[in-house]
């Protein structure tokens, strides 16, 4: 092979590779046996061996793609990455300005940011590829996360443009979107998996992830705010944000140049207002001098720089007596201590209950009854404590102590080895994970009932009306008593008996996320009953053909064997049969909701904030859209989100296919 040949050989294995791996990862539809993979990979590690000038910064071989590292390689900042000095009130900001005048005189500028609540990273690149990504660390040194960060469609792995250094570092902040956040989180609840407290936590778990290709499915953004060259192009910080938009960074589009400390302080106080309006979090604003000759001028002290500072919104916080601690049994089991406060005002609102998480949470504050705490109200919807103030604790009180029965049945409780949360074993006869089940089953993402609530299903658990999901089908035979609850008017009592009614044709993947087996969330449902096809063979399938099932794992497995096992589940399934709910795929498994999109063709690639792709897919079935397995003339649209395959790209641009948005797809299925 000539050197030419083999430039070229490479370049192609490295596209047909990444090609196949997002197939495997991000698609779940492989097209290319294990086998023939690795034989390819194996030949392209040999070529980068023996030419290692030709490697690719986007190259296979330098992503971990699914694989299990170890670790993280520790790596030491070129500049360290200090933190800002921060303050919560403006006086600070005022002395700050002071100090700058007498230090460089009057004629200077501010830029104005805002202070992006996720995790900072650095990234490196040379001749315009992405070298390398660090975390922060300790400040000196940090995590080399290089092949996590390389899954963050908008973070560039090559750059556009122009006038960029041959070797520079640029920083900025990873995080999530709320809507995301949101999205993900409800789905780790379905799953039975421990939530995250806020975006910021969820994205800095997630790139702390050994799996590559799970943080690809998690959409990230990153705004970038330093630029650091030997050779920096650029006079100021305005100037260098903006070019670095032009080489591909995502910068925020809110960022101002302010000429003094009036205009700052209309910056602070417009987003303190205004801050919720925003798609991601915010913490505070960052005051940065613009010049960088400027900035030399004024250096560092050996924490920050004497050129910068964060001005911080206060986390609402308030103290209040903690009154007492009482322990929910949630609808899996789980025992969640909730503690009832002294009701204070925080944040406009009157708090009397705040989270305590789990078992752990009250060993590490070490509360006791009657205990002064602090609560906050961050970006999390419910308050928190943070902290307790051990001086006013009373004399002789009690501590809290986190209970080994269930506070609602009994039953000792248990601890799963990894989890923090106790449960209640006693699924079929603990009140609250009865109601609770059946409360889940009628759930907007599970059947959907109408005309049945929350509080409906307790009223009538708690009359005796019901204590399986299967009785709910048995209530048309109880009208007349309904009727003496007096809650209930006729017309209610016929939309319940109805919605009851029409639930019997949800489909077989609603029925099975309905029966709220343990970890079988939304979509395993779906990829279990698109593969066993009915409820026969799902319950006859054994250790091995359950984990053959694409993203089925150990534990999913188990806990269907184990659901399977129980003969009370056995009668409910056959009772649920009876009434005539779907225990198996049907042909026409969409019901038509609209046919806005009749006669059109789509394909969905990539990943979405808001929805997950089946959710994509479902919708436009329902409106009459027909799903396209491949890229060809015949496609009339790309469903385009984050972390597209370039290889997809480049063809649906070679045949002139509109690429949507999920924006977009709804535009179409809302329009009149
Ligand atoms: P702190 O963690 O309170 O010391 O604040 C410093 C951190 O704020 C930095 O390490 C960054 O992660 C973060 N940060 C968020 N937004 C910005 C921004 N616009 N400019 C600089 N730092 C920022
Ligand atoms: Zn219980």
């Amino acid at each position: 092979m000539s050197l030419f040949e083999v430039k070229e050989r490479m370049d192609a294995l490295v596209k047909e590779l990444n090609q196949h791996n997002y197939n495997y990862y991000v698609l779940a539809q492989p097209t290319i046996s294990d086998y023939d993979f690795d034989q390819k990979l194996k030949e392209l590690e040999e070529l980068e061996k023996q030419y290692p000038e030709y490697q690719d910064a986007d190259s296979p071989t330098q992503k971990i793609g699914g694989e299990i590292t170890k670790e993280f390689q520790t790596v030491r900042h070129k500049w360290p990455m200090l933190s800002l000095g921060n303050t919560y009130n403006e006086q600070d900001l005022r002395d700050f300005d002071t100090r700058i005048r007498k230090a460089i005189g009057d004629n200077f500028e501010y830029v104005c940011e805002l202070k992006f609540d996720g995790l900072s990273m650095s990234l490196t690149y040379r001749d315009g590829k992405l070298y390398r990504a660090v975390t922060r660390g300790d400040g000196t040194k940090g995590d080399d996360v290089t092949s996590n960060v390389k899954t963050i469609n908008k973070i560039p792995k090559k750059l556009t443009g122009s006038g960029y250094p041959d070797e520079f570092e640029i920083r900025g902040e990873i995080f999530m979107h709320r809507a995301a956040f949101e999205r993900l989180n409800q789905a780790r609840i379905d799953n039975d998996e421990v939530p995250y407290a806020n975006p910021r936590n969820f994205a800095a778990g997630t790139i702390k992830l050994q799996d590559s290709a799970e943080v690809a499915r998690r959409p990230l953004d990153c705004f970038l705010y330093f630029l650091y060259a030997d050779k920096n192009p650029f006079k100021t910080h305005w100037d260098s944000i903006h070019a670095v938009k032009s080489w591909g960074f995502h910068i925020c589009e809110h960022t101002r140049l302010c000429k003094n400390l009036d205009e700052v302080f209309d910056f602070i106080h417009y987003w303190d207002e205004h801050r919720e309006k925003l798609s991601y979090d915010i913490d505070g604003i960052v005051l940065k001098v613009n010049s960088y000759a400027q900035q030399a001028e004024l250096g560092f002290t050996a924490k920050s720089p004497r050129w910068a500072i964060a001005y911080k919104y206060k986390a609402e916080e308030a103290e209040t007596i903690l009154e007492s601690v009482s322990y929910q049994v949630g609808r899996t089991g789980a025992v969640t201590p909730v503690a009832n406060l002294k009701p204070v005002l925080l944040a406009g609102t009157t708090v009397k209950r705040a989270t305590l998480h789990n078992a752990n949470e009250i060993e590490r504050l070490d509360l006791y009854e009657k205990d002064t705490v602090t609560v906050e109200k961050g970006g999390e919807i419910i308050p928190k404590i943070t902290g307790v103030n051990t001086l006013k604790r009373v004399a002789g009180a009690k501590k809290i102590i986190y209970p080994d029965t269930c506070p609602e049945c009994g039953s000792n409780l248990i601890r799963k080895e990894g989890e923090a949360a106790y449960y209640c074993p006693n699924d079929e006869g603990c009140p609250p994970q009865i109601v609770g089940k059946i409360q889940h089953f009628i759930s907007r993402k599970a059947m959907n009932i109408d005309g049945l609530g929350d509080e409906t299903i307790e009223t009538f658990y708690r009359n005796g009306y019901i204590e399986h999901i299967s009785d709910l089908y048995t209530l048309y035979e109880k009208q007349d008593e309904l009727r003496s609850l007096n809650r209930f008017g006729d017309k209610s009592i016929k939309n319940m008996l109805d919605g009851i009614e029409k639930s019997k044709q949800m489909p077989f993947d609603k029925v099975l996320f309905g029966l709220g087996i343990r970890y079988v969330g939304e979509t395993v449902a779906k990829k279990i009953t698109a593969y066993f096809k009915n409820i026969d063979s799902l319950m006859n399938a054994s250790f091995e053909e359950l984990t053959s099932v694409d993203e089925i794992g150990d534990r999913i497995a188990e806990s269907l064997l184990e659901y399977f096992k129980d003969q009370r589940h056995i009668d409910q399934i056959n009772q649920l049969r009876q009434a005539g709910l779907q225990f198996e795929v049907s042909e026409t498994e969409t019901v038509l909701v609209s046919d806005k999109l009749s006669g059109k063709t789509f394909l969905i690639s990539g990943v979405f904030e808001r929805y997950s792709r089946d959710e994509l897919t479902a919708l436009i079935e329902a409106n009459g859209g027909k799903m396209l397995s491949g890229i060809s003339a015949k496609l009339n649209y790309l469903v385009a989100g984050d972390n597209m395959g370039p290889s997809k790209l480049e063809k649906a641009r070679k045949l002139n296919i509109p690429m949507i948005s999920d924006d977009d797809l709804l535009s179409m299925i809302n329009q009149n």
